[in-house]
Formats: structure tokens, sequence, C-alpha cells
């Protein structure tokens, strides 16, 4: 089947270059990635649906999507009818973009829909994804990519299956101040980085909710946003860590805590000669930074992964003080110049893959008490 947007991005595309509009530089795939300038002019807007109308759905990306350049809300899935209706009044969704998980496969009909994005419970990515792609849509998952290393590549096989396009919503690769902590550490303003320390976590509240599921969350605090701490270390360390560590804390509410880690710390070590400790929890509130060792001084981020009101610091006295963006925004922008100019993503499904690879190790470290070396 003719992909549903290949064919007008191409027009597009060419119409830019005929004008001597430069089109943006393709990537290098690596991990270190700064913001590439906007290039791209559309005439219209890639559509987006939204699959799961969950908290960050309703109370950032829907609102994100509304201050996009190349993105519009274009669709949702939901299995809440009453949600449906709200969604439909108040983003002006029509009937014929309404879809249930049991009717998904029906996107592949819908040539107003370019972009999945993915944002149901962690072991529930795959699922939709597929779907996704095998209905013909570009798709942008959420965070932790999925529970297990297979799913992950599952994913990426059926993404690239149907010559699509995948991406992971790690917004702090589009947050500015963390793309300065990474070019700080990659211009050795401070000499080389040899250590990080790197935290996130948060006191969970109801017990009932899947977060607390470990089939449908995979994990605990770890794959909720001790992953934060692992992407901002992977960020300054510019690669993947080779060999992994770690310990879980003993439960002070086992009963809460049945299914998953309660708290845990972790070490990551990289090839480069960082090493990073990292701490994430659902126990106590505040855990929310992340900082950089060099040799000649250090920076860093307190508040480092709230959606807004990232505040940043360098040992010199001088401002690390960067005005903020709407991350999800920026995130979304980002995939849409991807697709419209066919460049590869800075978070691609092999990324998700490879921390979800770290997540596991980290956990099998935990259980026998033994340092894990990825390949
Ligand atoms: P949520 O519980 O608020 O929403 C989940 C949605 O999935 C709900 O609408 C629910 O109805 C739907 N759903 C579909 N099938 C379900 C099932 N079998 N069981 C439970 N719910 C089901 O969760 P959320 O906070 O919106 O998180 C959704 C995803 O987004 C998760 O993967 C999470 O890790 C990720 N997330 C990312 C960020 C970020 O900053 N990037 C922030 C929060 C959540």
């Amino acid at each position: 089947m003719e992909p549903t947007t290949s064919r007008r991005d191409f027009l597009r595309v060419t119409a830019i270059a005929a004008a001597g509009i430069p089109l943006a530089r393709p990537l290098i795939p690596s991990i270190a990635h700064r913001v590439t300038p906007t290039t791209i002019r559309q005439e219209k807007k890639l559509g987006f649906v939204l699959i799961g109308l969950g908290r960050l759905s309703t109370r950032q990306l829907a609102p994100a999507l509304q201050k996009t350049k190349y993105c519009r809300l274009a669709g949702i899935v939901t299995g809440t009818p009453s949600k449906a209706a709200t969604w439909k009044e108040r983003y002006g969704i029509p009937d014929g973009s309404i879809y249930n998980y049991d009717t998904m496969e029906r996107l592949a009909d819908n040539h107003d829909i370019d972009v999945a994005y993915v944002v149901t419970p962690n072991a529930l990515h795959a699922r939709d994804a597929i779907k996704a792609a095998k209905a013909g849509k570009h798709v942008l998952c959420e965070k932790p990519m999925e529970v297990s290393t297979a799913r992950c590549e599952e994913m990426i096989a059926a993404v690239k299956a149907a010559g699509r396009q995948l991406a992971i919503g790690y917004r702090c690769r589009f947050q500015p101040h963390h793309l300065e902590m990474l070019r700080l550490a990659e211009e050795k303003y401070f000499g080389d980085v040899r250590l990080i320390e790197s935290a996130h976590g948060f006191q969970i509240g109801d017990p009932s909710q899947w977060r607390l599921n470990r089939s449908l969350a995979g994990g605990g605090p770890l794959m909720d946003v001790g992953i934060y701490a692992i992407q901002s270390a992977e960020m300054i360390a510019r690669q993947y860590p080779i060999t992994v560590s770690g310990m879980t804390t003993t439960k002070s509410d086992p009963v809460k805590f049945k299914d998953v880690e309660e708290s845990m710390t972790f070490e990551l070590k990289f090839a480069n000669g960082i090493s990073a400790s990292c701490t994430t929890t659902y126990k106590v509130n505040g855990l929310d930074r992340t900082t950089a060792y060099a040799e000649q001084g250090s920076f860093g981020l307190a508040p480092a992964f709230d959606y807004v009101g990232i505040k940043g610091w360098r040992s010199d006295g001088r401002a690390l003080d960067i005005p903020e963006v709407d991350q999800f925004a920026a995130e979304m922008d980002d995939f849409a110049e991807c697709i419209i100019n066919n460049r590869p993503t800075r978070v691609p499904g092999e990324m998700g893959l490879r921390d979800v690879r770290t997540m596991m190790a980290l956990y099998e470290s935990a259980r026998t008490g033994r340092a894990v070396t990825l390949a």
C-alpha cells in the first residue's frame, strides 16, 4: 500500500528544495543530539491520534499538541465512551476519527492520521504500537518502551515492516537545560566528566493503580522514573552503559509494594570511563536532580525532570538558566520534522530497547547481587 504521508511529504520536500531552502541536515544516528534548526515549511500539519486518554494525554499531550508547529490532534483511541464525548467536544474530533482498542485496525482507512502516539500502560505499548504500525502509521511511544526486550524488538520489526518511523517519548532530549548539560559535557567545558549523580522518584498514592501492578508496569519506580536518571546519564556520557549493578531497598510497605520494588539504587559504568550513581523511589518525594562532576568543575539541574521549572547551576557561578519550552510540543514537532524530512529521530526505538535492556540487567543484578555486563 502507498504510504499515506510519503507522496505528500515528497511534494513538500521537493517544493522546499526547489525554493532553495536547505533541508535539515541528516543526523548521525548517535545518542548525543542537539536541537537541529527548523528548516521545513508545510501547508498541512501531521495528524496525531492519541492512544489512551489518561493523565498524560489529558493534562500534557493534548494541550501541547495545540502549541506545536507541525502537528495537530486528529483522532483518539479510548475504551471509555464518556471520554470520547468530552474529547470530541473539546477538540472538535470527528466521529470517524474516534476509535476504541478493538476498532483501532480501522486507522488504516483514515488518511487524516499520520502518527499514532501510544500512551497506555507500559505493558500495552507493543499491542498498540504494532496495531498502529500495521495500520500504516508512524509511531511515537511513551517511555518505557515496553516491559521486555522481546516486545521492544517486535515493535521495531513491525514499524520497520510498515516502512514507518518509531520514536520513544524521551522528552528531556528536547529540553534546553538537558541539552545544555550535554553541550557542557561534549565540549569539555569543565574538562572531562568523570562522575554523574542522578535521581528521580516520588511518593506514589493509590495502591490499586497499574504502576504498582507488575504485569502492566513491568517493574516499579525504575521503569517509571528511574529511566529519567538513566537517560540523563546517557545524555551526559553520550554512550549507553556497559556494566550495571543495582540494589533494591528493604520494603517498608511490603503490601503496597508486593509486586514491584519500592526504591532502588544503581550504578552505571560507561566505556569512556564515566560512572553514574542513581537512585529511584516510589516511597518519598523530592528526588529530582542530575549532576555532572568534571575534572575542573561541576554542573547540574535540580529540579531536573519536571515538566516545567527546571533549574540549572554551574560551579563557576555562571548561569545555567535557559528559557524553557513545552517539552512535549518540542518532542512531537521534532518527530513530525523527522517524518517530513525523512531523517532519523534522535530517540529511536533502538534507544528505547537499549534502555529496557539496561533496566532488565539492573533487575537481574538486584536479584543475583552481581554486576551485569551488557553486550
Ligand atoms: P494513566 O493511568 O493516567 O492512563 C493510562 C490510560 O490507558 C488510561 O486512559 C486507561 O484507561 C488506558 N488503558 C487502556 N487499557 C488499560 C488497561 N488494561 N489497564 C489500565 N489502563 C488502560 O497513565 P499515564 O500517567 O497517562 O501513563 C501512560 C503512559 O505514559 C505510561 O507508559 C507512562 O510511563 C507514560 N508517561 C510518560 C510521562 C512523561 O513525562 N513522558 C509522564 C507520565 C506518564
